[in-house]
């Protein structure tokens, strides 16, 4: 009895790999004579359709950007930098103007995105898109960050116009102190 169920068992497990490969077999004569039920490509050389909705490598119109930094707060893995000035009047060569901003920094570090598409929702100018491009690479994860005011990996000659910002900032920080600080003295002695 055991022994009938041994082999009635050997014989049901062959039967079914039989028609497994029976399957494939006819998957693979099909795809290579007729093309049918191809589902592979051979990347890069050729590329899928990307559907319309796809959520791949983000892109900016910067000159919508008013640096609310509403993209950056809901990120939920906080992979969005940005830096810039508001009401710089210096003129920041090889700067980025967004509407109400002059935009110094503006990265995307996707060694973290993931890709969920938040940072589209509650931008009020509707300038920051996930894009059609996916085949985002590289060798060191410090080109993983890629800079949306030039489209190229973020690099450390950008810092300049970090840097140009931050002393922009400061400056401007102390000349609105000073206006400050004459109005309340005038208001004292008044
Ligand atoms: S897609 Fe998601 S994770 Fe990536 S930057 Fe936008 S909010 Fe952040
Ligand atoms: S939410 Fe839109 S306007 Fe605001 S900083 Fe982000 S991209 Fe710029």
């Amino acid at each position: 009895m055991a022994l009938g169920k041994y082999f009635s068992d050997i014989f049901s497990v062959g039967k079914s790999i039989g028609i497994g490969m029976g399957i494939t077999l006819k998957y693979f004569i099909e795809s290579l004579l007729f093309k049918k039920h191809t589902c592979t490509i051979q990347y890069p050389r050729e590329k899928d359709v990307i559907p319309e909705r796809h959520r791949g490598i983000h892109f900016l119109e910067t000159e919508k950007c008013v640096m609310c930094w509403k993209c950056a707060d809901i990120c939920p893995v906080d992979c969005i930098y940005i830096e810039g000035v508001r009401g710089a009047d210096g003129i920041l060569a090889g700067g980025w103007r967004g509407r109400k901003a002059t935009l110094a920094k503006f990265t995307v570090d996707y060694t973290v995105c993931i890709f969920c598409g938040l940072c589209e929702e509650p931008c009020p100018t509707q300038c920051i898109h996930l894009g059609p491009d996916y085949d985002y690479h590289a060798t060191d994860r410090r080109m993983m960050e890629k800079n949306l005011l030039t489209d190229a990996v973020y690099t450390e000659e950008d810092e300049m116009f970090v840097q140009w910002a931050r002393q922009e900032n400061e400056r401007l920080r102390a000349l609105a102190g000073q206006a400050h600080g004459g109005a309340g003295a005038k208001e004292g002695s008044g």
